[in-house]
């Protein structure tokens, strides 16, 4: 690739570049008064979610009554439906916070994802087979009696309302997926009709969320953690209420204890738009989406959306003139195409030429680049994934802050891709969380969590399982 000089390039200096910035800089930063009030905003819709059913941020009850003992143990089947992979895994649960992991991972097409449900939970139950069959064989394979069934646990990351553990009905699709006959319906039962179908020997135990599973899993392992949050293709949070502060369960008469919420916070704000500052790129991503107006969190935070902003403000600099002038830009054109591991690339780019930077543009979209460009780029991105971290630890807050944990302090298992993979993500929630809280902000820690899809969904099998043996069901 030629490299230019600025001097070649008067559109590009560097002056220019970071007269834009500033721009952008001020669209994209939270102030730390600004996130205290999201805070505020964000506990009241807590507490409604809670309060009454069909809310928008719908707080709902996943029906795992407290903490594992830690007693938990047994052979689990485990199926991850995320927002972008499929996994099934063998977990061998071993009690003292010990287990082990067989898996296998299958990629979605975006046909799959858009295409009839039934059809897609074929596709879970026929790659469920086979990895019974063919993998776990290879591992030795699973001793089953005739006719016995093993214990499943199906994550399933989209929000269902339940009002028992194995079963859900899809509220939504959220995270680009919009399967027809499905949303409304029972997904176990859907499931559980292509199981039948595949003849598979298992036994579907426990629907579950990967927040719920992520939470149950790190506190399995570390019995600090009290909120789980998932930073992946979609974003969402779960924690343990006292059951006597969820007043819609009143009807049910569960007396006492402890159950996981899953949050769905994604949906924070969502249709009415009130709450959080958006940029007029944020409205575009929602308007151009298959759902406007829903999980209006989730869109200023989620590894599915952050990409995509970023090529949004790209595209505009692009018809105002000011970058890449005289070029074929059409590949930057396409929504969607500039992927959020881009941005945690051109982050982590060590080089003081931003070598990394060259590339992602030469290489994926045909264009050439000047230093000032690039640094402008890597600001941008730094700008938008410090909101997101910022957003998030907002969200973090308001549990924290309604459930009084600040004092005494507490550990958050976090997962996800852009947890796992950004470039100073989580120092960047842990500096929001200071910005909100002052100091004691720090009494609040996210670690990396244990997989709550897998490990998560058997450890929540297992503790049904016991339930059930002991009559409690
Ligand atoms: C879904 C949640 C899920 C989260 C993370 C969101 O889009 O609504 O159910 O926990 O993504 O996977
Ligand atoms: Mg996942």
């Amino acid at each position: 690739t030629r490299t230019h000089d600025e001097e070649d390039l008067p559109h590009a200096t560097k002056k220019t570049m970071a007269d834009h910035l500033r721009k952008y800089e001020s669209a994209f930063t939270l102030t730390p008064q600004r996130m205290r009030m999201i805070v505020e905003a964000f506990k009241e819709t807590l507490e409604v979610g809670l309060d009454k059913p069909g809310q928008i941020v719908p707080m709902i009850p996943t029906f795992v009554f407290g903490w594992p003992t830690g007693e938990e143990k047994g052979e689990f089947l485990a199926v991850d439906l995320g927002g972008t992979n499929l996994r099934v895994c063998l977990v061998t649960v071993q009690g003292d916070g010990k287990f082990e992991i067989t898996q296998s991972k299958y990629r979605l097409t975006e046909e799959q994802k858009q295409d009839d449900g039934q059809k897609l939970f074929d596709f879970c139950a026929e790659c469920l087979k086979t990895f019974i069959d063919t993998s776990l064989t290879e591992h030795g394979g699973l001793h089953l009696a005739a006719g016995e069934k093993i214990p499943l646990g199906f994550t399933f990351s989209y929000p269902c309302s339940q009002d028992r553990i194995d079963h859900g009905v899809l509220i939504r699709w959220t995270k680009g997926f919009g399967a027809t006959n499905t949303e409304g319906h029972d997904v176990a039962a859907m499931f559980r009709q292509s199981l039948e179908k595949y003849d598979v020997p298992v036994g579907l135990e426990a629907l579950i969320n990967d927040t719920t599973g992520t939470l149950i899993a790190s506190h399995y392992v570390n019995p600090k953690t009290k909120i789980a949050v998932i930073f992946g293709t979609g974003c969402n949070a779960a924690y343990m209420e006292h059951v006597k502060d969820i007043p819609k369960l009143q009807p049910l008469g569960i007396d006492g204890g402890d159950m996981a919420i899953n949050c769905e916070w994604g949906a924070f704000d969502s249709f009415e738009h009130e709450h959080l500052p958006r940029t007029k790129y944020d409205i575009i991503v929602d308007q151009t989406s298959n759902k406007p107006g829903e999980q209006a969190f989730e869109k200023l935070i989620s590894g599915r959306y952050l990409g995509e902003i970023l090529r949004l403000v790209i595209c505009e600099l692009i018809d105002e003139g000011v970058l890449f002038l005289g070029q074929n830009t059409y590949k930057l054109e396409s929504p969607y195409v500039f992927e959020t591991a881009f941005l945690s690339l051109m982050e982590s780019d060590p080089t003081e030429e931003l070598l990394m930077i060259i590339g992602i543009f030469s290489h994926f979209f045909a264009v050439e680049t000047t230093l000032a460009e690039r640094q402008f780029f890597r600001a941008l991105a730094k700008l938008i994934g410090r909101r997101a971290a910022r957003l998030s630890a907002c969200g973090i807050a308001a549990i924290v802050s309604k459930m009084g944990y600040l004092e005494e302090g507490c550990l958050v298992g976090a997962d996800g891709s852009l947890y796992n993979k950004y470039p100073g993500f989580a120092d960047r929630v842990h500096e929001g969380l200071v910005d909100i809280f002052g100091d004691k902000g720090r009494n609040i820690v996210t670690h990396h969590a244990e997989d709550g899809s897998g490990v998560g969904s058997a450890i929540i099998a297992a503790m049904t399982k016991r339930r059930k043996d002991a009559g409690i069901y």
